[in-house]
Formats: C-alpha cells, sequence, structure tokens
C-alpha cells in the first residue's frame, strides 16, 4: 500500500499576495462571532469590496491581514473562510493536470505530489476534514 500525507510547510505563500482570499456571507458571520464584533465592524475593519461585489479580507505587508507572520499561522485558524480551509485541494486540483501544476507550484507541502498521484486520490472529503492525503 502506497501512502502519502499531505503536510503544510507554513511557506506562507497561500496567504500572501495584494489579492486574498474572497469570503462568503457565511464567512464573514463566523469571523465576526469569533472576533465578538459585528458583522458592519468586520467588514469595515478587514475587509475591502472589490470588482464592486467580491469581499476581500485586506492586506498587510502582502500578507492576509490575519496572518500571523512570526508564527507562519493563520490568527483566525478555527473559522477562516471556506476558501482557505480547502486549500490547497480546492475542486479544480482534481480536474486536469494543468491546474494541478499550477497550484503545486504555488505550495510547498505538493512539490513532492505527481499528477498521477493527485489523480488517484478518491476521498476528497478525508483531505478537507483531516487536511491529509492518503493514496493507496
Ligand atoms: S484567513 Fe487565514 S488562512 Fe486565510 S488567507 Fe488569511 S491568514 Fe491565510
Ligand atoms: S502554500 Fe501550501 S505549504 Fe505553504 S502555507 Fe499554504 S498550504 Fe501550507
Amino acid at each position: 500500500m502506497l501512502q502519502k500525507v499531505f503536510e503544510c510547510k507554513r511557506c506562507g505563500a497561500c496567504c500572501a499576495g495584494e489579492s486574498t482570499v474572497s469570503l462568503s456571507p457565511q464567512d464573514i458571520q463566523n469571523i465576526a462571532s469569533f472576533l465578538k464584533i459585528s458583522k458592519k465592524e468586520f467588514l469595515e475593519k478587514y475587509t475591502v469590496l472589490k470588482d464592486k461585489s467580491r469581499i476581500e479580507m485586506k492586506t498587510q505587508n502582502g500578507y492576509c491581514i490575519f496572518f500571523d507572520l512570526s508564527n507562519k499561522a493563520c490568527k483566525i485558524h478555527p473559522i477562516k473562510p471556506f476558501k482557505c480551509k480547502e486549500w490547497p485541494f480546492p475542486s479544480a486540483i482534481f480536474q486536469d493536470k494543468e491546474n494541478f501544476e499550477i497550484i503545486k507550484n504555488s505550495c510547498e507541502g505538493l512539490k513532492h505530489f505527481s499528477w498521477e498521484e493527485i489523480k488517484f486520490f478518491k476521498n476528497i472529503a478525508k483531505i478537507k476534514n483531516n487536511s491529509k492525503l492518503k493514496l493507496k
């Protein structure tokens, strides 16, 4: 049995950049509750409106405003946005090799995975729940 486990290398690449994660209404509700502030306050303090409709986290020093640079960790990890939770395994990674290569090139933890290994991975739910990739 071949088994590989995905390990985040804490490179911070997925939290870096001038454009950050888009937030769903549920994300906004969850994070505001976690921070014990109103949705209005959360939106004003921590987010920015892009393209007139997309709400994104603000950035600070080239990273998402919730990225803890010294510990290389997310300050709101327990309730981080859906897109952050699924990374680096969004559904697109399983669709074709080109998508896989793009995502692989932006994530240190995926460097030792091949497209063949990703292709044979069946249990997506397990990845989302455990952040572990197991191949049999
Ligand atoms: S919310 Fe957390 S995991 Fe998501 S981009 Fe910001 S710091 Fe990174
Ligand atoms: S890009 Fe990959 S290895 Fe780097 S912090 Fe994000 S999930 Fe972890």
